[in-house]
């Protein structure tokens, strides 16, 4: 994922699992929280997620929803609560019933 720092805005390329932990900037070594950054609607510049405006053109990147590649937006809908089927042992076999024709 791309993330970009909280000090120097500097864009870093981490694993996907880094999000969330503390990572060096390669930039400016300061230390920020990895965490998918948000493309500027106005002018495409990452911003670090907890920005509120962009770092390049100034406006407000509030509301931009992140989007991970590779995971589809999870639905709204409700889960709907389907009842499990009793579950009824399985007939056994009638003893007169053949399996097969034997002729
Ligand atoms: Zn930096
Ligand atoms: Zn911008």
């Amino acid at each position: 994922m791309k993330s970009v720092c909280s000090n120097c805005f500097q864009e870093v390329e981490l694993p996907d699992d880094a999000a969330g932990s503390a990572v060096s900037c390669p930039a400016c070594g300061a230390q920020f929280t990895a965490e998918p950054s948000k493309p500027c609607r106005h002018c495409g510049a990452l911003n670090p997620k907890s920005a509120t405006r962009c770092v390049k053109c100034g406006k407000s990147v509030i509301g931009i929803s992140i989007r991970k590649p590779g995971t589809a937006p999870a639905p709204a809908a409700p889960v709907q609560e389907t009842p499990a089927p009793a579950e009824e042992a399985p007939k056994p076999v009638h003893p007169l019933a053949p399996f097969a024709n034997t002729e």
